[in-house]
C-alpha cells in the first residue's frame, strides 16, 4: 500500500516529508512553516492546514516497518 498526494494547481513545485502518527500519515513542507495535510490511513479522511493555492504540494508515504499493521486490518 502507497499514500501520496499530488496536487497540480500550479507550477510552483514543493516536495514534503511524509510520516506516521498513530492512524495518521502526516504530508510537512520544509518550505511552508504552516503547511500540513494529513491523511487517515482507516477513514482515509482528508485534512489540511495552511498552504497557498499557488503551490504545489506532493509527497509519498511509503510504509516499510508498518506492513504488518496494515495487512492486519484487512
Ligand atoms: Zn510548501
Amino acid at each position: 500500500m502507497e499514500f501520496s498526494i499530488h496536487d497540480h494547481a500550479s507550477e510552483t513545485y514543493h516536495p514534503c516529508k511524509s510520516a506516521r502518527d498513530g492512524d495518521w500519515i502526516i504530508f510537512t513542507c520544509p518550505v511552508c512553516a504552516d503547511y500540513e495535510r494529513r491523511i487517515n490511513w482507516r477513514t482515509e479522511e482528508l485534512r489540511v492546514k495552511g498552504g497557498k493555492p499557488e503551490i504545489q504540494h506532493s509527497g509519498e508515504y511509503i510504509p516499510g516497518e508498518y506492513k504488518h499493521a496494515f495487512t492486519a486490518t484487512n
